[in-house]
């Protein structure tokens, strides 16, 4: 009995190690399909970067060529402002941050980070330029300090904790056993996402890019939590240039410009004011959120 449970348990063993190190491998594939869907041309040099404005000039976009998903987008955030968008589930918000930080290519128009055409330069420089806190925050396999230190490589671990200071997720990580060696991911410690957000926005915050994308977590489930992010949401956006995917009003109120985007069409534009003045689609959305708290579609 023994002799063969022994066996038996270690295999298990051996076969979660393959287990997980296939689903890396997946992911990895996932990202080189990702960097072949881009590629630099021969001569592309490093975006000069001294400027942070991104443009977005009548951009048309689709995944696949019978279904276009964005259609003549244009707008612009000047260096250092906030642009939201907001607009129902599917209607391509998300594809816009993945088209800023290059996963795809346009297929019209262009986008430009400070006037250069982010297609002329390298990849690497366009990716730099900008950090992400997406909806869905994947962490690797790894301790909480890689994770975080992953914005800034050679980081020194007081960098890092003062990062994760700054996004309020330190004294849940010293809690912890193992502190910064914890390993997070489906090996090790399971954070809930709230958490991976904030490990994402410590790693945005250790990067400190001019340019600063985030897509807000749609659900409303956990409000307080939410509420309690949006102060280092704005803490780590400040002064930068930021595109923000809004689900809630605290966050659009004070954009300099708010983008309303309906099956890849921006129908309505404008500031907070402008937006309520117009009695529009925004109009209607902010009084159905006031009514309900229910978020921004
Ligand atoms: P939103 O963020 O506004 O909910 P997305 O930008 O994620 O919308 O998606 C817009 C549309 O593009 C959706 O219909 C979605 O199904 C589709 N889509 C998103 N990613 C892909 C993909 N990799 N391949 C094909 N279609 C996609
Ligand atoms: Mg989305």
């Amino acid at each position: 009995m023994i002799q063969l449970y022994i066996p038996l348990n270690f295999l298990g063993v051996i076969y979660r190690e393959i287990k997980q190190s296939l689903t890396d491998l997946d992911k990895m594939f996932v990202l080189m399909e990702k960097e072949r869907e881009v590629r630099d041309s021969p001569d592309a040099q490093p975006l000069a970067g001294a400027d942070a404005t991104v443009r977005f000039d009548d951009v048309s976009f689709a995944y696949e060529p019978a279904r276009p998903i964005l259609k003549h987008v244009s707008f612009e955030i000047p260096a250092g402002k906030t642009v939201a968008v907001v607009g129902p589930s599917g209607s391509g918000k998300s594809t816009l941050a993945r088209l800023l930080y290059r996963f795809y290519d346009v297929q019209q128009g262009r986008i430009t980070i400070g006037g250069e055409d982010i297609r002329e330069v390298t990849q690497s420089s366009v990716r730099h330029a900008i950090g992400i806190v997406p909806q869905d925050t994947v962490l690797f396999n790894d301790t909480v300090e890689y994770n975080i230190a992953y914005g800034r490589p050679g980081a020194t671990r007081d960098e890092v904790e003062a990062a994760a200071r700054a996004a309020r997720i330190h004294d849940f990580i010293a809690a912890t056993p193992k502190g910064y060696d914890t390993t997070v991911g489906e090996r090790g410690l399971k954070l809930s996402g709230g958490e991976k957000q904030r490990v994402a926005i410590a790693r945005t915050l250790l990067k400190n890019p001019p340019i600063v994308i985030f897509d807000e977590a749609t659900s409303a489930l956990d409000s307080a939590n939410e509420r309690a992010i949006q102060s280092e949401l704005k803490s780590a956006a400040q002064d930068k240039t930021t595109l923000v995917i809004a689900h809630r009003l605290s966050t659009v109120v004070d954009a300099h410009e708010i983008l309303v985007l309906e099956s890849g069409v921006i129908v309505e534009r404008g500031t907070h004011a402008q937006l309520l003045a117009k009695q529009g689609r925004y109009a209607q959305m902010w009084a159905l959120q006031k009514s309900e708290a229910a978020p921004l579609m």
